[in-house]
């Protein structure tokens, strides 16, 4: 059977995951969330006293590490370490540096590369993250870069911290956005860029409701 995807790149807090959800549930496609890969080994790394930054350090941690990636009922993409469910720890921001550092790592990439193709040979997927389009799947039905000026997306990642009980004042918020776009975009292995055939969406001062129905179109035109 041949397997649809739709590939969902863009900076971080640009609505990637929200929106590609609501893909995927609308669609009736597995969505896979690649950032929360990333965002477990960074954990991992963290929980072995690594550096995720610094590859001499991590590399002797990667043969012991299992992480897996299950579906809930309700659809959600449930991430495992070892038996530990980590779906909410790894929403923490500490996490989310550790993964950007994690991720500029050429053989981290590499490593996690496998388990983000082969979900995309067995199920129709949108998948998010910052390189699908143009490393892990660059033969996706569809591709879309989804964007959003740097305070827009802070504002909704402050909003969204509030809402999950663990605050964290914008300024700081803004600052790590920012941080994490330089290292993203400036890293030499699969750094955040637009494919050449991937549909920009700018979301800025668009409401979430508008945006779905822009992306939604979108699909629906290029998978006719
Ligand atoms: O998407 P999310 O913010 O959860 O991703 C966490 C980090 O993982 C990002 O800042 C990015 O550095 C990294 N990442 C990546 N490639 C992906 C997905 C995430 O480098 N496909």
């Amino acid at each position: 059977m041949e397997y649809k995807s739709i590939a969902i790149d863009g900076p971080s807090g640009a609505g990637k995951s929200t929106m590609a959800k609501a893909l995927a549930t609308r669609l009736g496609f597995l969505y896979v969330d690649t950032g929360a890969i990333y965002r477990t080994l960074g954990l991992f790394a963290l929980d072995n006293g690594a550096d995720p930054g610094d590859w001499n350090q991590v590399e002797p941690l990667l043969p012991q590490v299992s992480i897996r990636m299950d579906y809930a009922d309700d659809g959600l993409q449930h991430m495992y370490l070892g038996e530990r469910d980590v779906t909410e720890v790894i929403r923490r921001p500490e996490i989310s540096d550790a993964a950007s550092k994690i991720s500029a790592i050429p053989e981290v990439r590499a490593f996690l590369m496998g388990m983000q193709r082969d979900m995309a040979k067995s199920h129709h997927v949108v998948m998010d993250g910052r390189d699908i389009g143009t490393v892990v799947l660059p033969e996706a039905d569809v591709k879309i870069f989804l964007t959003a000026s740097p305070e827009e997306r802070a504002g909704r990642r402050h909003t969204e911290l509030q809402g999950r009980g663990t605050p964290v004042d914008y300024e700081t918020v803004l600052a790590d956005i920012i941080e994490r776009d330089a290292r993203d975009s400036g890293r030499s292995a699969a750094p955040l860029k637009q494919a050449e055939d991937a549909v920009l969406i700018d979301t800025t001062g668009v409401t979430l409701e508008e945006s779905f129905q822009l992306l939604l179109q979108t699909v629906q035109e290029h998978m006719a």
